[in-house]
């Protein structure tokens, strides 16, 4: 067979397998073995030492023709696959990728609702520093610096005399030296604690603080604040109770307790068989707080409660593991929304 004649036939299968070609993996090849090196044309054209000097212009245009065709080709072919503009490949009637929703965790959803619960009740919102000053943290919020209070919250020390703090009460002291009272706030935010992880606790976790402050409030304006709270938060009737405790910076001081939801108070492995499941801390803020921000305790009185947004979320959502929320596996996540 005559060298054009060669050259005219792999030009036609050339076309064929270009067409077919599936990938750009499969186009890749088809060039290497039809341009390349020791491809068909390399090939083909070693023959033409055999031609005369005319027969070698005429084979050797054809040729480069031919190289620019198959180049021309491929390069069409592969802007189809990688669905570039050429693309007749692209089949227009399938149905589209959908998008993925995102929302919002359900830390952020508990943390939400109580700030709703807490604004229609008429409390305001504050921020204050994650990182803070012993002062803040425990100092003016009656911690005397011998005190073993300030080792039952497993500080993490940052350089500096600095900590992370570890309830959001620091926002009290802070608010309180800008305000005058009546004061009525609420304090979101992530506070710290070096405790070992397991189902019940993190090192990280989420905290409402609220606190009001004004003449003649009583012990009685916090239990009722705080049942307006817990019956809008579990949305059913729920029974508390509230238990003697102690915090430096409130006197007298309580925790709240809810009935236990599976066993309706009569002892699971929920409650530790004890009926109740204890939800916050809260009391009457003490006058040695008032002092440190210069607030006259003969003339006000106050409140302040505080509340973890991951153990509410836990009771309300029948959630048995803290650690599920800070796994971030989108199976349990995508639960919540
Ligand atoms: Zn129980």
């Amino acid at each position: 067979m005559s060298i054009i004649k060669q050259l005219e036939q792999l030009g036609i299968k050339a076309q064929t397998d270009i067409k077919q070609a599936d990938s750009g993996d499969v186009l890749e090849k088809l060039r290497v073995g039809l341009l390349g090196k020791k491809g068909a044309l390399t090939s083909i054209l070693r023959g033409l030492k055999e031609l005369s000097v005319e027969e070698k212009r005429e084979v050797g245009g054809l040729a480069n023709r031919l190289k620019g065709t198959i180049e021309e080709s491929i390069a069409t072919k592969r802007e189809a696959l990688s669905g570039g503009s050429g693309g007749s490949t692209i089949d227009y009637t399938l149905p589209g990728k959908p998008h993925a929703h995102g929302h919002r965790h359900l830390v952020t959803l508990v943390m939400d609702e109580f700030i709703s619960i807490f604004q229609r009740m008429g409390f305001e919102i504050a921020d204050g520093p994650e990182i803070e000053t012993d002062h803040y943290n425990f100092g003016a919020l009656n911690f005397p610096d011998d005190h073993p209070a300030r080792d039952e919250h497993d500080t993490f020390y940052v350089d500096g005399g600095l900590l992370l703090r570890t309830h959001t009460s620091n926002v009290q002291i802070r608010e309180f030296e800008k305000r005058t009272p009546p004061v009525k706030i609420i304090a979101p935010g992530r506070v710290f604690r070096n405790e070992s992880v397991n189902a019940r606790s993190f090192c990280v976790f989420h905290q409402v603080e609220g606190f009001l402050v004004d003449e003649n409030v009583t012990f009685g304006d916090l239990k009722g604040a705080l049942e307006a709270f817990c019956y809008e938060y579990f949305e059913e009737g729920v029974n508390l109770r509230f238990r003697p405790s102690f915090f430096p910076f409130t006197e007298p001081s309580a925790e709240v307790d809810v009935q236990c939801f599976l066993c309706s108070g009569k002892g699971c492995t929920l409650c530790k068989y004890e009926g109740w499941l204890e939800i916050l801390g809260c009391g009457m803020i003490d006058p040695e707080v008032f002092r440190s921000v210069g607030y006259d305790s003969e003339k006000y009185t106050g409140y302040a409660f505080g509340v973890g947004i991951e153990r509410m979320a836990l009771l309300k959502y029948r959630i048995n593991d803290i650690r599920l929320l800070y796994e971030n596996d989108a199976r349990f996540i995508r639960q919540f929304r």
